[in-house]
């Protein structure tokens, strides 16, 4: 392929993804705001308008951020790629006294620090303007920033060795190396999956056995009768940054632990939250989170043998206005993660319908083991809490949620 080839290939696809972006947040605000007059029928009885409209709004204003963050990353994209700023940092980084590994790793460094930075004022936004406009947030500016710090450290604790490991392997492992990156990647996978429930989690919130009581039975018994062997129930102290609810397993073999958020036992009888507690064990008896992994494990093969292919193109790196640079693969590494989501966005719906379908799974088998009526009225609290809207722009929804809508999952919930 020649350069000019790809540069027009690769503006085309960029263009389209985003005014696709830009098409569904606008249908998006447009469908809530045009339904925000009445509650659907169907939860008329248990939500009331004032809820709805809060919904509505919350809805509205944090796609109202999106946009903007939407346009600031495609700004940046661009200034990156055709005007120049990757080539200049690969430049400033060649500069230093150091091995090409070295610089290769600062220049990943100086692009992660950039576009960090570049997306920190949206955080902010978002904490501090819309979460804490709707009643949501419960984070201090101290305690947002502390967040971050930590964040940055195990990003890099944990990042850094893996693209050192990368790096070297891309130059050291011949024209195989990215089935050697793909087994590091996988390795990385398990290791993080394994230090999360006890080293990762524990560093941002602080989690406590679920203390005796009618919830704790109800879920003890729910887990006997279907035969989970329990590693640890904890809460976790959620509400310290916000009133959102959630519950969730983490960990897998031995290190196993189911973990309610302090925000949803709060919030849900013990049999709302038994209900809700089948649902996420659903997942996990339907091998749900194995087959995504399994899932994940076959797209990133496909895409490391792609990336392969794109660092030895020159086209590749002249296509996207930066010199050609093999002797640096950091820089292959970086321009195919700025340019994957400009292909893969339109993709979208195919995660999002896998992912409906498991939730249906774990739906039904909820079903199956505690109350459906339950599941529905957990379900439309958690709504209600979260501001989450019921009557989300079905394109929208298809493109970016991961679970049904509302309307849609109770409605086979309470179907006969
Ligand atoms: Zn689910």
């Amino acid at each position: 392929m020649h350069a000019t080839t790809f540069t027009a290939v690769f503006l085309i696809a960029f263009a389209a993804s985003l005014a696709l972006r830009l098409w569904l947040a606008r249908r998006h605000a447009t469908h809530v705001a045009a339904h925000r007059g009445t509650v659907p029928p169907a939860f008329a009885d248990r939500i009331g308008l004032p809820a709805h409209q809060k919904a509505a709004d919350y809805t509205v204003a944090r796609t109202q951020v999106g946009v903007a963050e939407t346009l600031v990353d495609a700004a940046l994209l661009i200034a990156l790629t055709f005007a120049g700023g990757l080539a200049a940092l690969v430049a400033w980084t060649g500069s230093f006294d150091l091995g090409l590994l070295w610089q290769d790793l600062a220049l990943m460094v100086a692009v992660a620090v950039v576009s960090g930075l570049i997306g920190l004022p949206f955080s902010y936004v978002q904490t501090f303007g819309i979460e804490a406009k709707f009643g949501f947030n419960r984070t201090t500016r101290a305690l947002w920033l502390a967040d971050i710090a930590k964040g940055v450290l195990v990003g890099a604790a944990l990042g850094l060795p893996l693209a050192a490991l990368v790096l070297w392997l891309m130059r050291a492992a011949g024209p195989l190396w990215w089935l050697w990156a793909w087994a590091a990647w996988i390795g990385f996978q398990v290791l993080v999956l394994a230090l999360y429930p006890t080293v990762i989690a524990p560093l941002f919130n602080k989690f406590s056995p679920l203390p005796a009581g009618a919830a704790r039975e109800t879920i003890e018994a729910l887990l006997a009768r279907c035969g989970f062997e329990n590693r640890g129930l904890y809460v976790m102290d959620g509400s310290r940054r916000s009133s959102h609810g959630n519950a969730f397993f983490t960990g897998f073999g031995r290190a196993k632990r189911i973990v309610l958020f302090d925000t949803l036992l709060l919030r849900l009888a013990p049999a709302e939250v038994e209900a809700v507690l089948a649902h996420e064990l659903g997942h996990f008896k339907l091998k749900h989170v194995m087959k995504r992994m399994a899932w994940t494990a076959v797209v990133s093969l496909a895409f490391l043998a792609l990336l392969a292919w794109l660092a030895a193109a020159p086209w590749f790196y002249e296509g996207l206005g930066v010199p050609a640079a093999p002797e640096r693969p950091g820089v292959a590494l970086i321009l195919f993660f700025l340019a994957l989501p400009v292909f893969t966005f339109v993709l979208g719906p195919i995660a999002s319908l896998y992912s409906r379908r498991h939730e249906f799974e774990a739906d039904a088998f909820a079903v199956e083991h505690a109350s459906a009526t339950s599941l529905v009225h957990a379900l439309v609290k958690l709504y209600e809490d979260n501001a989450a809207t019921l009557t989300p722009d079905p394109l929208h929804s298809a493109f970016y949620d991961s679970h049904p809508p509302a309307a849609v999952r109770i409605a086979r919930l309470t179907a006969p």
